[in-house]
């Protein structure tokens, strides 16, 4: 479950395709009517074993995965592990090369080894390090090489720069307690006026706190993973469009100019300076996965319609004190109801209609997994999603307590949350309650948003523990989550009628 809805969003519900809330059609193949088994489909509920699920939690959420961040070492090693069983399991791949679907993140991290300035004077070169000698904004991490002459620019008051010729040099201006224009501002009156960068050092006046001090959270911002959904050519001119700007300490000493008393605005140094940055990763981007399992139908004419179980298998990681946020509930628990699923149509064989298992990631950044997903769909040839069934968060609460949206309620309410509802109290459920205030916090939305297809999602509501680092595999209710898998099994049995009607 994400926190927050996703940031860019239509305010509009979507129009599902087939509004007409006929009830659905029982006389197919598999069943005769809610609840009652065919014996494929009680060998398939019978697959869904507690000491499994109890197993897959555990693991899934273990210290070790480290929290399951977006992206992060224990994402990748949990997508490996889903991969694996459906091998084992005889799925055929969801993804055009495998099990993994990849999608591309913006990275913001700084490689910091290929990283660094330089004061040049002829044929010598003084070093910089990054964090000791220079300092820069955390926003500004980027990839550029800029080397250029140094031209000193005062205070870069509007006076002080009338008459000079910046274009392709780095500005070095000082900064004073009076010095009212914004860092950001500064850069960018240097920037109309054609700079390479701008070098700031502090001016005989200056009054805050020492560079080591006030840029230390940006140091660690810097080197810190942080990673964005791309926003595609708009957020990317908008990043170039921030002038690169130097922090320097000691800048007098480096580069060799005498500020007592100062020189005139305008003066050319004798140095030159090369700044260069990069983004780690290749080329400031890092692949990310989502996990997929195809279990092929084997009727002829409904083969190729495909039903989406979706579950992200991502939490939010681990905090710089070292605290892990497991995520056992969330969304370990949907996760593992996924891979019971998995072993339940292995012991069922094929259904009429084909069934995407997937696990997507960065749920907790805002629903990227989906968003890519949806985006851009990979399935076998032919194939179309007619529907989703996404699941979040059901293993813990009440035992008999189990929540759904679209419910009755709301205006996408489909034959999906019906067939829900009629086998809830086969699985010892209560009645459905509404989960119709998380319509937004969840995949499903991305789902019905931009594949427009029926959507259901299973919850079964938030605790003291969410988004906590108390979200831990022994509070789990193991057996709530075989009883959710089995209810989803009945659900897709029920969705094998020659016509879907939802
Ligand atoms: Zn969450």
């Amino acid at each position: 479950m994400s926190h927050l809805p996703p940031a860019v969003r239509t305010a509009r519900a979507p129009v599902l395709i087939g509004t007409v809330l006929a009830a659905i059609a029982w006389a197919h193949p598999s069943s005769s009517g809610p609840g009652a088994g065919s014996p494929k489909l009680d060998a398939a509920l019978e697959a869904i074993e507690l000491d499994a699920i109890k197993a897959d939690v555990h693991y899934i959420a273990s210290d070790e995965m480290g929290g399951r961040d977006t992206p992060s070492e224990g994402l990748k090693a949990t997508a490996r592990y889903l991969a694996a069983r459906l091998e084992r399991l005889g799925f055929a791949h969801g993804a055009q090369d495998g099990y993994l679907y990849p999608y591309p993140l913006e990275s913001r991290m700084l490689d910091l080894a290929n990283s660094g300035a330089a004061v040049l004077d002829g044929d010598k070169q003084t070093a910089l390090e990054f964090g000791k000698d220079y300092f820069f904004f955390a926003r500004e991490v980027a990839t550029h090489e800029l080397e250029g002459p140094v031209v000193y620019c005062g205070s870069a008051s509007d006076a002080e720069l009338a008459e000079l010729e910046l274009t392709g040099k780095w500005a070095l201006c000082t900064e004073d307690s009076s010095t009212r224009s914004s860092s950001r501002e500064r850069a960018r009156t240097l920037q109309q006026r054609g700079a390479l960068g701008v070098i700031v050092m502090p001016g005989s006046n200056y009054k805050g706190k020492p560079y080591e001090e006030r840029f230390r959270p940006e140091i660690d911002r810097a080197s810190r993973a942080s990673v964005s959904y791309p926003q595609g050519n708009a957020a990317e001119g908008a990043r170039k469009a921030v002038l690169p700007q130097v922090f320097m300490a000691k800048p007098a000493q480096r580069l060799r100019v005498d500020l007592s008393p100062p020189p005139k605005p305008g003066k050319l140094l004798d140095v030159r300076f090369r700044e260069w940055r990069k983004l780690a990763g290749d080329g400031g981007l890092v692949q990310v996965e989502n996990v997929c399992g195809f279990w092929p139908g084997d009727d002829p004419k409904l083969k190729h319609e495909v039903i989406l179980i979706s579950a992200h298998y991502d939490h939010v990681g681990t905090r710089s004190d070292g605290t892990i946020y497991n995520g056992a509930d969330d969304n370990g628990s949907g996760t593992t109801t996924l891979l019971a699923l998995a072993a339940a149509l292995k012991a069922h064989g094929p259904l009429r209609r084909s069934v995407l298992l997937l696990w997507v990631s960065g749920e907790e950044k805002g629903l990227w997994g989906s968003q890519a997903w949806t985006e851009s769909p990979w399935l076998p040839s032919g194939c179309k999603p007619v529907c989703n069934i996404n699941i979040d968060m059901v293993g813990r609460n009440a035992g008999d307590k189990l929540l759904v949206t679209p419910s009755k309620d709301h205006q996408s309410y489909n034959g999906l949350t019906k067939l829900a509802e009629s086998f809830a109290s086969n699985e010892k459920f209560k009645p459905l309650g509404s989960a119709d205030e998380y319509w937004e916090r969840s995949d499903h939305v991305n789902f019905a948003r931009n594949l427009k297809i029926p959507v259901c999602f299973l919850f079964s509501d938030v605790h003291a523990d969410y988004h906590q680092p108390g979200d831990d595999p022994e509070k789990i209710d193991c057996d709530k989550i075989r009883r959710v898998a089995r209810l989803v099994m009945r659900m897709l049995d029920g969705l094998q009628a020659d016509e879907l009607q939802l």
